[in-house]
C-alpha cells in the first residue's frame, strides 16, 4: 500500500496552489484529479490585488501579467447603461493592480505548468478519488493510498466534505444565471471594467476579460434556460444595449445557479476542506477563486511548519478560525452587491436611483466597495502586544516565505532578538509602507497576515 505525507485531492486552482507553496516548503505532496486536463470551460474572469500577490509568491506574476488585463473598476448602471455609481480600481497597496480580467483555463495551465517545475508534486490526472476515511483514500481502480493529511480542494461537490459528514449552512441565495463568453476583435468601445446592471427585471454583468474575450451575466427569468439562448441570434437582444457588432463568435453559453454556502467545519482530524469545498459564492465581486487561493496561503505554511516540526499541531486549529469569518464577510459583500442589483420590484429600482450612487457614502461599506482590501482576520496570539493592524495583510514588497519582522527603522537588540527566535527575516523599510506601520515594529506571517506588534 502507498503511503505518503499529504494527499491533495483536486488540481484545481485551490488544490494547486496549495501544493505549490507546500513544496516551497520542501514538503512532497500527491495531486489527484479527475479529469486528464485542465477544466476547459471559463469561469472565473477576475481576481485583486491580495490576490495577485499569491500568484507572485507561486513564481507566476510574470507570466499572469501576459494573459491578464487590469481593469478600471466597477460600475452600478440602470437598464440603459446609465451609470448610477463607480468604483474605481488602479495600482493596489500590494504593488500589483486591484482589478484585472482573466481567463480561468488560462490560469489553471500556468499553475500547471509551474507545479511540473516542482519534484515535491506528484500529480495524477485522470485519477477519480472514489473514497476518503481518516488518513487513507480509495481510487476508482480500487487502489488505496495512505495518508497522514488529506487537503480536500475537491470543489463544490465535494466528496472529502461528505466523507467526513460535514454539511453546507445556506447564507441564504439561489438564483439561475446565463453565463455568456464573446470572441471578437472588434473593440465595442465600452468603459474598461465590470458593469453591473441594475434591474428587478434582469439583472447583468458585463466585462472585457482579454484583448479578444468579453463576458456577459445574466439574470434568467422563470421558465427560461441556457436552451432558449444557444446562439449568437437568440442572445442578440440581451447584448444589444452594449453591442450590435455582427462579428462576435460565441465561445460558450450555460447556466449556473449562484449560491451561497458556507461549510460548517473546515476540518475534522487531519483533514481539511479548502476551496469551494469549503465555501461557495454568487461571483458578484469576483471573490470565489481568490478565497481559495487566500485558504492555501493560510494552510501552507503552517502544516508545512507542523511536518517540519517547527510549529505545534495546535496552529492548524487557526485556519478555519481565521479563513471562515473572512470567506463569510465576502460572500456578505457579493450578497450584498448582488441585491443591490436585483432586489426590491419597481419600489426597488426607484430606490437605487437615489441610493446607488451615495453607496460610497455609508460607513463600511465605503472602504469596502472604494478599495480593495479585503477584512483583517481574526488572528489570536497569546504573546505580547496585539496591534490594530493584527490580522491586517502586510502590504510591503515580498521577502520570501517566512516569517518578516518589518519596521521603518533599525531594529534595537531586543526587536532582533525577536526576530532571531522566529527566523524572520528583517525589512526596514520607506514611503507608503513605513507610513502604514504607524511607527510600529511588527511580525508579520508567511502568508502576509500581521501576527502581533513587538513595539
Ligand atoms: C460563472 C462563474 C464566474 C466566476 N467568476 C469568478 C471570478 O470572477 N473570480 C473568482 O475569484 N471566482 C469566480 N468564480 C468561482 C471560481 O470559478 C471557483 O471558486 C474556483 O474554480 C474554485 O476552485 P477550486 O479549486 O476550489 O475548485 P474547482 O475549480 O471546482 O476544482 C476542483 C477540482 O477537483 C476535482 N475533483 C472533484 N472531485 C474529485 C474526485 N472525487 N477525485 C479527483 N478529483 C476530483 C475536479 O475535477 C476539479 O478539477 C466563478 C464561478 C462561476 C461559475
Amino acid at each position: 500500500m502507498t503511503h505518503v505525507s499529504v494527499a491533495v485531492i483536486g488540481a484545481g486552482p485551490t488544490g494547486m496552489t496549495v501544493a505549490t507553496l507546500l513544496a516551497q516548503y520542501g514538503i512532497e505532496t500527491l495531486v489527484l484529479e479527475r479529469w486528464p486536463d485542465v477544466y476547459p470551460q471559463p469561469r472565473a474572469v477576475h481576481l485583486d490585488d491580495e490576490v495577485y500577490r499569491i500568484v507572485d509568491r507561486l513564481g507566476v506574476a510574470g507570466e499572469f501579467a501576459k494573459v491578464s488585463r487590469p481593469a478600471l473598476g466597477l460600475q452600478l448602471v440602470d437598464e440603459q447603461l446609465n451609470v448610477m455609481a463607480r468604483f474605481h480600481r488602479g495600482p493596489g497597496r500590494c504593488g500589483f493592480p486591484q482589478a484585472n480580467m482573466f481567463d480561468q483555463p488560462e490560469l489553471e495551465t500556468l499553475l500547471r505548468d509551474n507545479a511540473s517545475r516542482y519534484p515535491q508534486i506528484d500529480l495524477r490526472a485522470g485519477v477519480e478519488v472514489t473514497g476518503v476515511e481518516p488518513g487513507r483514500i480509495t481510487l476508482a481502480d480500487g487502489a488505496v493510498i495512505e495518508c497522514d493529511y488529506i487537503l480536500g480542494c475537491d470543489g463544490a461537490n465535494s466528496l472529502v466534505r461528505r466523507s467526513i459528514g460535514v454539511a453546507m449552512k445556506d447564507l441564504g441565495f439561489d438564483q439561475r444565471w446565463l453565463v455568456v463568453d464573446i470572441a471578437t476583435t472588434a473593440d465595442l468601445r465600452q468603459w474598461d471594467g465590470v458593469y453591473q446592471v441594475c434591474s428587478t427585471r434582469r439583472a447583468a454583468t458585463y466585462m472585457r476579460i482579454g484583448d479578444a474575450r468579453y463576458r456577459w451575466e445574466f439574470q434568467l427569468l422563470p421558465g427560461e434556460s441556457a436552451s432558449d439562448y444557444g446562439t449568437l441570434e437568440a442572445l442578440r437582444p440581451l447584448l444589444a444595449p452594449w453591442t450590435e457588432e455582427p462579428d462576435l463568435e460565441l465561445v460558450r453559453v450555460t447556466e449556473y445557479t449562484f449560491r451561497a454556502l458556507l461549510a460548517q467545519r473546515w476540518r475534522h482530524g487531519n483533514t481539511f476542506l479548502l476551496g469551494d469545498a469549503a465555501h461557495l459564492t454568487p461571483p458578484f465581486i469576483g471573490q470565489g477563486m481568490g478565497a481559495g487561493m487566500r485558504d492555501a496561503m493560510n494552510l501552507a505554511w503552517k502544516l508545512a511548519g507542523v511536518l517540519h516540526g517547527e510549529l505545534p499541531p495546535e496552529v492548524l486549529d487557526t485556519y478555519e478560525r481565521e479563513r471562515k469569518p473572512h470567506a463569510r464577510a465576502m460572500i456578505r459583500l457579493a450578497l450584498m452587491v448582488g441585491r443591490a442589483m436585483t432586489s426590491g420590484g419597481r419600489l426597488g429600482d426607484l430606490l437605487r436611483r437615489v441610493v446607488v450612487p451615495r453607496l460610497h457614502l455609508i460607513p463600511g461599506l465605503r472602504t469596502k466597495m472604494v478599495d480593495s482590501t479585503t477584512p483583517a482576520l481574526k488572528v489570536r496570539d497569546g504573546r505580547v502586544s496585539r496591534s490594530r493592524l493584527t490580522g491586517r495583510l502586510y502590504p510591503g514588497a515580498p521577502w520570501g516565505n517566512g516569517f518578516a519582522v518589518v519596521s521603518a527603522r533599525p531594529l534595537s537588540d531586543a526587536e532582533q532578538a525577536h526576530a532571531d527566535a522566529c527566523g524572520a527575516t528583517v525589512q526596514i523599510v520607506s514611503g507608503a509602507t513605513a507610513d502604514w506601520l504607524r511607527g510600529q515594529t511588527l511580525i508579520v506571517r508567511p502568508d502576509f497576515t500581521v501576527a502581533r506588534r513587538i513595539s
